[in-house]
């Protein structure tokens, strides 16, 4: 598939769960900041450094960082490989940034997907995620549990790790710069055309199809 979108909600709204299933579907490229971000974290790299303290608080980090770490996984994509924009763009700024990132590339957007979502159970889908720590795949508690309690579906691995920032503190500060910053930059694209929204209370096979159809239109 090579389009490329963005899928754009509130912490917990599904993007990382919805981007992976396209990824599997598609061949197509998850791009997620935060998965960057985290990655540099870990890496002690001078990026991750200065982004840990602005995490852990659930506020944003710097629109320069975010933006040069798109480019550079964009110029990793092989040929005709659509991109998923996940947890990107999340301010004006760095929707502007976009453009000039994708058209510098000849590359256009063709959806922006909007997952609505009910503010109460963000919490509860924030509190209850986690991760294989081998593969990245992402699980809940309650919603998406392994078919082999404690065996990842995807790598058969048996460890998992959870976030430090999904706490239910952090988790209303990343609300409140969702709904400040980022909410904000969809009348943008809405101008344009281009988006799409989804029902992103229903279950995940049914948010799948839902972007499935918006994609291959
Ligand atoms: P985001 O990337 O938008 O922050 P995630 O995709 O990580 O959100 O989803 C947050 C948590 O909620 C995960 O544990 C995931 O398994 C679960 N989840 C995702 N989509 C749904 C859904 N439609 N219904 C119930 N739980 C979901
Ligand atoms: P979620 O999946 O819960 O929406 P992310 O994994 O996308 O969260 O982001 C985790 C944290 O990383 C954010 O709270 C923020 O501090 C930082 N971050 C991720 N993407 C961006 C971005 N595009 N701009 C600024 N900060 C970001
Ligand atoms: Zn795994």
């Amino acid at each position: 598939m090579d389009v490329d979108v963005i899928l754009l909600g509130p912490p917990g709204a599904g993007k990382g769960t919805q981007a992976q299933r396209l990824v599997d579907a598609h061949g197509m490229r998850q791009l997620s900041t935060g998965d960057m971000l985290r990655a540099a974290v870990k890496a002690g790299t001078p990026v991750g450094v200065a982004a840990k303290a602005v995490m852990d608080r659930g506020e944003l980090v710097s629109d320069e960082i975010v933006s040069a770490l798109i480019g550079e996984e964009l110029d990793a994509l092989a040929p005709g490989q659509g991109a998923i924009f996940d947890g990107y763009p999340r301010t004006a700024a760095q929707a502007e940034t976009l453009d000039r990132i994708l058209a510098d590339r000849q590359r256009t957007l063709a959806h922006v997907i909007e997952l609505e979502v009910n503010e109460d159970a963000l919490v509860e889908r924030i509190c209850g995620r986690y991760t294989c720590a081998t593969c990245g795949k992402g699980y809940h508690d309650k919603y998406e549990q392994p078919k082999v309690p404690g065996t990842c579906d995807k790598c058969g691995g048996h460890e998992f790790k959870r976030r430090p920032d999904d706490n239910e503190d952090t988790v209303r500060t990343r609300m409140t710069e969702y709904r400040a910053k980022t909410a904000p930059i969809l009348p943008i694209y809405e101008a344009r055309g281009i988006v799409a929204r989804v029902d992103g209370m229903a279950d995940i096979e049914h948010v799948t199809a839902a972007i499935e159809r918006i994609i291959a239109s």
